[in-house]
């Protein structure tokens, strides 16, 4: 089974995954109401990255990376209280 922290990062990086991994990704967000939300976090964190980059081009991918790397600790540091 896949765990919160692993789900977030899965998500918020948009990892491959297997089929299997899919499905338990899905299995997960559905049992899960806090990577639920989360996963609706970042899809819109995501969208609105996107359009930052489609916006401003001269932003170096290497920054947005940065960004999500900040998202996802602080996503992390919630899920861990949480816990
Ligand atoms: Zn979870």
């Amino acid at each position: 089974m896949l765990k919160c922290n692993e789900i977030v990062e899965i998500i918020a990086k948009n990892k491959d995954l297997s089929l299997l991994g899919k499905m338990e990704l899905r299995f997960h967000l559905f049992m899960c109401k806090h990577c639920n939300s989360y996963s609706k976090q970042i899809s819109i964190i995501n969208s609105q990255f996107k359009k930052v980059i489609e916006e401003k081009s001269e932003i170096e991918m290497n920054h947005v990376h940065e960004l999500e790397d900040q998202v996802i600790k602080v996503i992390k540091a919630k899920l861990e209280k949480k816990d």
